[in-house]
């Protein structure tokens, strides 16, 4: 890779590869181009997660008052939107946070796709065995004989961490032997929660690509091994996607119109792209150019920002530019990009940032002291995302959106959180307070 030559056409990249915070936007969002897949796809996947509803609720009692729908609240934050205002610059408009770090069953965006993934599966190995038809109540999947033929099957991932405890957790419900490939950068709790659940747990000295590699391997050349894979998985992709889907009703209980004159800005921390890539293309299939979707890395590994800058999509890494890949993020510490998600990006993206990690966990203890709402230290990246959008004069003219940022609604979208241990929260919590 002639990388001397990549930093001249593109100059933001000598920042990165010193580990500096960058602010870029993307030239290319808006342009109209056929994507893989659409509307119909997302509709699929909701319709999958409706008929599950049954089984989840009777699985995970904690879901009963939702009816077995994993959902997560919208929730303004005003407190907090002072503080960001007067640490980062006023940006106008109203600010919310997505609670996915709260969401249901495994607390982390990853109870959307990767639960979505291995439900897909458990039906279609039901219905090749003549045990489940679409017009059954699938609650009847708790029943012994389900997790006896589940357990023919397995199921493995490789993970950061909020994958494989998707993952592992529901596998393990439904009754399939699962294991999780875990990465060096996963927390330790993270493990033995998992392990506590009878999930079996391999961990690399690697990085997270490694992982992945090596539950790739394990599962080929088994038929009954079905391996989740981060990097380029439709399913987990479309599980995230029905977040778009069920947002409307959540606009409209808090009086959020979208529309022309009223923008919503969604502020979205990314690692493989999967997650936040997922949530974006719904949310720009149903509300169009009306949303403008932004993602936060982490400076020591910010894979799909580089990817999104050259163009070159998982054929460029962040050790390419010199970058180590280690971040407290956990859940960002990828080192190169989805090639299904950049790709379906290119247009999409309004832009990227990458903040350093020192920042996370004042931003984590500031939510914490306002709002009470207490998030993992990932989840914290995207925080000076609303004040560096309302500074860019020039991209606010170019994207006509002058003047209509008093109307704007802004979403920091929460990632992971509530399963973090209480000492675990509270050591991330007096660190953000020094
Ligand atoms: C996984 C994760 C992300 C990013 O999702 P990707 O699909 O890896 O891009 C962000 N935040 C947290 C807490 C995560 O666990």
């Amino acid at each position: 890779m002639d990388v001397k030559n990549l930093m001249k056409t593109y100059p933001q990249l000598e920042a990165m590869a010193r580990a500096e915070e960058i602010y870029w936007t993307n030239p290319d969002c808006g342009c109209e181009r056929e994507l893989p897949f659409g509307m119909k796809d997302i509709d699929d996947a909701e319709a999958r997660l409706a008929r599950f509803a049954p089984y989840i609720k009777k699985a995970f009692p904690e879901t009963e008052k939702t009816g077995g729908i994993i959902e997560s609240p919208l929730t303004e934050i005003p407190k907090m939107k002072a503080e960001l205002e007067k640490e980062c610059g006023k940006f106008g408009g109203r600010l919310f946070l997505k609670c996915d770090s709260h969401l249901a069953v495994s607390g982390s965006i990853k109870a959307r796709g990767g639960i979505y993934e291995v439900l897909k599966f458990a039906e279609k190995v039901a219905m090749d065995a003549g045990m489940l038809t679409l017009e059954d109540d699938y609650s009847i999947l708790t029943a012994p004989k389900y997790q006896e033929l589940f357990s023919k099957y397995s199921v493995a991932v490789g993970s950061t961490g909020n994958l494989g405890m998707s993952i592992g957790i529901i596998s393990a419900k439904l009754g399939f032997k699962v294991t999780v490939h875990m990465s060096a950068d996963a927390r330790q709790w993270k493990k033995d929660l998992l392990r506590s659940r009878g999930v079996t747990v391999v961990e690399y000295p690697d990085d997270y690509q490694k992982a992945v590699a090596e539950g790739r391997k394990e599962a080929e050349g088994d038929p009954y091994c079905h391996f989740v894979d981060d990097e380029a998985s439709q399913d987990l992709f479309m599980g995230y996607s029905v977040a778009a889907k069920r947002i409307g009703a959540q606009f409209e209980a808090v009086g959020i119109t979208v529309d022309e004159d009223h923008p919503v800005f969604v502020y979205i921390p990314c690692g493989v792209g999967g997650a936040p890539g997922g949530v974006s293309f719904g949310l720009k299939e149903i509300y169009g150019d009306n949303v403008h979707i932004f993602f936060a890395e982490p400076t020591h590994a910010p894979c799909m920002t580089l990817s999104m800058i050259t163009g070159l999509k998982n054929e460029i890494a962040v050790s390419d530019i010199g970058l180590d890949g280690k971040t407290e993020a956990d859940g960002l510490a990828v080192g190169r990009a989805s090639v299904l998600v950049s790709d379906v990006m290119k247009t999409l993206l309004d832009g990227c940032y990458t903040i350093q990690d020192e920042k996370l966990y004042p931003f984590l203890a500031q939510l914490a002291d306002t709002e009470g709402i207490f998030i993992e230290p990932s989840s914290c990246a995207s925080f000076p995302g609303p004040s560096q959008v309302a500074a860019d004069e020039e991209w606010l003219a170019a994207r006509g959106l002058i003047g209509k940022m008093e109307n704007a609604t802004h979403i920091l979208w929460a990632t992971g959180g509530s399963m973090v241990p209480e000492a675990e929260m509270r050591h991330y919590y007096e660190r953000g307070k020094k």
